[in-house]
């Protein structure tokens, strides 16, 4: 039962059933009801009609009360016990009874039950006539030629009841079996109509991680199901492009990580190959030190890369942040490296701006990009950082006075792993700009670069003020 309660088919068929069955059993109950009301009413109308008629034979002769009995003894009347009888008392005694009562005592008020008093002077009741059968007595009440009379009615129940008797066996045979017929008809379609989403759902557990380019085609789903087959396809695009996107950085990685532990391996075998100085050793170290100080960088842009794809930045984790105190953050940490190369960097700053987002990734932004701005430009260049709000944007812009970029490479230096060749010889990871981006874009802004080779680059970064 419990099993048929959790699945849309079980209780589909169940309120279907339900529903039904109480139907039935109302509607054939008050057909029972009625067919009874009808029958009796029929009895009742036909005794009426037989209290007129009788009523209609009284007559006075010559002060005397009579009762034209030869109208109305034959036939039915006649006949003992034939279920057809009547009786005229007048002032408490009996002045005419029919022959089919037998004993013309015999009391048609006796055993009565079920009395029903009309506005008229009848009552109808039920009682027991002498052939010990059920009758209907109608009893009719009247004053004539300055008497009371009684005029006593009755028919037998015993066809009405047999035939009740019948209809209800009837009832009691169509009722259950059209429950039945109605509940495996209501199984048939609620498992004809409920067939396309086991379809579904088979043609949904076919696609795998190997055929993730695989959708659904909601053209021939039923009505109901083209939605969620293209919910589900949206789905499966959201899907494949992380699940590409992850393929892809694990290739990449390998990839950037195969040089340098190639790189540190040969300077190992080469040292192996003979007895060395202690000179040489410490040169070699020293190397095998640099390349493992850019595999930490590496490592380190790729777990930063890998969690802002899981997610981890919420916009319901933001909070209001100072957009002068991120850049002169970001700013404080590459001065050193700014000096060494005697590049100037120049801050103008407008009114500080809030920015509902994350303070420390907003930093890592600014970090990369004066990062950039510093390692690919000359020495004695600058780098000029301005913040200014245009409507509800923060807008802000940071130039530097390098090589610039050239126009093939301006489309792809957001991508991950994408270094220009001219800057091969520069320490890098490819990964700087693309994690700049990525957390913009989780901000809801925009990055834009221009740039003309040979006059430096202009990185212009649009965010949501609060
Ligand atoms: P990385 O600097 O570690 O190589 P980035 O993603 O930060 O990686 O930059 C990608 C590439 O874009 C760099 O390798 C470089 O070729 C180019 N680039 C970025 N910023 C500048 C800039 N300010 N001037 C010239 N080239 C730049």
């Amino acid at each position: 039962m419990n099993g048929l309660r959790n699945s849309i088919k079980g209780r589909l068929f169940i309120w279907i059933f339900s529903v039904t069955a109480l139907f039935l059993v109302a509607a054939g109950f008050a057909i029972y009801q009625e067919a009874k009301a009808i029958v009796c009413g029929t009895i009742d109308m036909t005794l009426h009609s037989k209290a007129q008629v009788i009523t209609g034979l009284l007559h006075a002769e010559n002060g005397a009360i009579e009762l034209e009995l030869q109208e109305i003894v034959s036939g039915d009347y006649s006949i003992p016990r034939s279920g057809h009888y009547f009786k005229v008392i007048m002032d408490g005694t009996l002045l005419a009874a029919s022959p089919s009562l037998v004993d013309s005592s015999f009391d048609l008020t006796g055993g009565a039950a079920g009395e029903h008093v009309s506005k008229t002077a009848e009552t109808v009741f039920t009682s027991i006539g002498p052939g010990d059968e059920p009758v209907r007595v109608l009893k009719y009440d009247i004053r004539a030629y300055e008497r009371t009379f009684g005029i006593f009615v009755a028919e037998s129940l015993d066809d009405s009841l047999d035939m009740m008797r019948k209809f209800r066996r009837f009832l009691l045979i169509v009722i259950p079996s059209g429950i039945l017929i109605v509940s495996f008809m209501a199984l048939w379609i609620v498992r004809r109509s409920l067939e396309p989403i086991a379809l579904f759902a088979g043609r949904i557990g076919a696609i795998t991680h190997k055929t993730l380019d695989e959708r659904l085609d909601s053209g021939t789903e039923t009505a109901e199901l083209a939605g969620l087959a293209d919910s589900f396809n949206d789905l499966l695009d959201r899907l494949q492009k992380v699940f590409e996107s992850e393929k892809r950085l694990i290739a990449d990685a390998s990839h950037e990580l195969k040089t340098p532990v190639a790189v540190i391996k040969l300077h190992c075998d080469v040292l192996l190959l003979q007895e060395r100085t202690p000179e040489e050793y410490v040169n070699a170290l020293r190397e095998i030190r640099s390349v493992t100080v850019g595999i930490d960088t590496l490592v380190k842009d790729l777990l930063l890369l890998s969690r802002l794809d899981s997610g981890v930045l919420s916009s319901s984790e933001f909070e209001a942040v100072s957009l002068n105190g991120c850049i002169r953050k970001s700013a404080a940490m590459v001065q050193p490296l700014a000096e060494q190369r005697s590049i100037r960097l120049n801050l103008a700053f407008g009114d500080d701006i809030s920015i509902n987002g994350n303070a420390e990734n907003l930093v890592e932004v600014f970090l990369n990009i004066l990062e950039n701005g510093i390692k690919y430009n000359k020495d004695h260049g600058e780098v000029d950082v301005s913040t200014s709000l245009n409507g509800t944007d923060a807008v802000i812009v940071i130039s530097d006075t390098g090589p610039g970029i050239a126009g093939r490479d301006q489309e792809r230096i957001f991508d991950r792993f994408y270094r220009a060749d001219s800057s091969r010889n520069t320490d890098g990871t490819g990964l700087g700009l693309s994690i700049a981006r990525t957390i913009i874009d989780a901000h809801g802004g925009s990055i834009t670069l221009f740039s003309e080779p040979g006059r430096g680059s202009s990185f212009t970064i649009t965010l949501r003020s609060l």
